[in-house]
């Protein structure tokens, strides 16, 4: 059997924790399996199998919007869900299967874990990681808590299950403003970890007193404020669609600012025939299918060099194909297991999150017009 390839990726890794505001940054070594591209003919076999195995199973197939496009069509045709990490949980959670296969990434698997501990949880590739969670490790970030004790300690859902048991709060994308903002009324002092862009961007809406771990992702770390100008100038019609995961010289152009959820809604609602898209690229085969005759085009990444790093595509996320799916599938492999200590832990800072949610009427905050997005943004769960 062939070696698999693989290709290098280098990600930001804090540092050891001082009492400073911001840690210094190292770079991080990991590596990421390289797809291999299905002739036709095999990918419909593969599909045909991963349906029957489903059904044999009794699994439910739930996929995030960065994964390939083959993924997110077959588990919206089998009853399964597209989503966010958190509406991916969720929906797991609340479904009566009681084998859910995750395609994303590993930490995605963990929370499903997390929310539904009796169900059998299994994923793809098991390697498929995360910068944002490399670049926050538990010991580390364990001793950055220990050393500031008198914060409400807030992590991003992008983290272990350890780094999610230390915390106070786990938050997404999408409701990240509102529990800081609310916390912050209440006098409290964060703590935040790990992605350093959405804890400042947070920081600048909010004005809360946050001390930020310097992770950041590496995918979303890379689109360039300049050239976004330059693309802006070519298209001048177009809205800017971006990921509060991107630098601040891009949040500071976009018209909606959100999670992948939002931002679809928005590339929906929207009154605009062109988009700039800042965030993964596998978010377009939804935004195409969701809003048929606009126009999207990938924001500008640090060069055109289409390095991994610069591509606009997750490489972890591209590790989920069809064939370890049906592989998984057919063996049991690839479970994710969670101490059940550890998951009852981090399992409260998410369910703090989900009454917070449900206790109160999203906002949603874009950049500038919050009338307008408030309505536009009214129908959207709280993931
Ligand atoms: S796109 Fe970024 S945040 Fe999402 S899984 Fe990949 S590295 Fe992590």
């Amino acid at each position: 059997m062939d070696t698999p390839a693989t290709r290098p990726v280098e990600f930001d890794l804090p540092a050891s924790p001082t009492a400073a505001s911001h840690c210094a940054s190292t770079v991080g070594q990991a590596w990421a399996r390289v797809p291999e591209p299905l002739p036709a003919a095999r990918k419909a076999e593969l599909i045909k199998r991963i349906r029957a195995l489903l059904a044999r199973e009794r699994a439910t197939l739930v996929a995030h919007y960065y994964v390939d496009a083959d993924l997110q069509e077959l588990a919206e045709a089998t009853g399964g869900c597209v989503g966010d990490s958190l509406e991916m949980a969720r929906f797991g959670r609340d479904h009566p299967a009681g084998t859910l296969v995750v395609a994303g990434v590993r930490f995605m698997g963990e929370t499903a874990k997390i929310l539904s501990p009796s169900k059998r949880i299994l994923m793809p590739d098991l390697q498929a990681t995360c910068s944002l969670d490399l670049g926050c490790p538990a010991d580390a970030f364990a001793a950055w808590c220990d050393a500031h004790p008198d914060r409400t300690v807030v992590v991003y859902a992008n983290t272990s299950a350890a780094v999610k048991a230390r915390a106070d709060w786990v938050v997404t994308s999408s409701i990240a403003l509102d529990v800081v903002a609310d916390l912050h009324a209440r006098g409290e002092r964060i703590l935040w970890a790990p992605d350093r862009h959405l804890g400042s961007y947070v920081q600048r809406q909010t004005g809360a007193d946050m001390l930020l771990w310097q992770g950041a992702c590496i995918v979303h770390d890379e689109f360039k404020g300049t050239e976004l100008e330059l693309l802006r100038a070519e298209y001048p019609g177009a809205k800017v669609l971006a990921h509060p995961e991107s630098p601040q010289p891009v949040l500071a152009q976009a018209d909606v600012v959100g999670s992948t959820t939002q931002l679809i809604d928005a590339a929906r609602k929207l009154d605009a025939a062109q988009f700039i898209v800042a965030t993964d690229q596998g978010i377009l085969h939804k935004m195409r299918a969701q809003a048929p005759g606009k126009d999207f085009i990938a924001a500008p990444t640090a060069g055109n060099s289409a390095t991994c790093k610069s591509c606009a595509h997750c490489p972890w996320m591209a590790m989920n194909e069809l064939a370890g799916l049906a592989h998984v599938l057919q063996h049991g492999a690839n479970e994710i297991t969670l101490d059940a200590e550890l998951g009852r832990r981090a399992k409260a800072p998410i369910d703090r999150m989900l009454a917070f949610a449900e206790q109160r009427k999203r906002r949603v905050r874009a950049s500038g017009d919050l009338a307008r997005d408030t309505a536009l943004f009214e129908r959207v769960g709280p993931a």
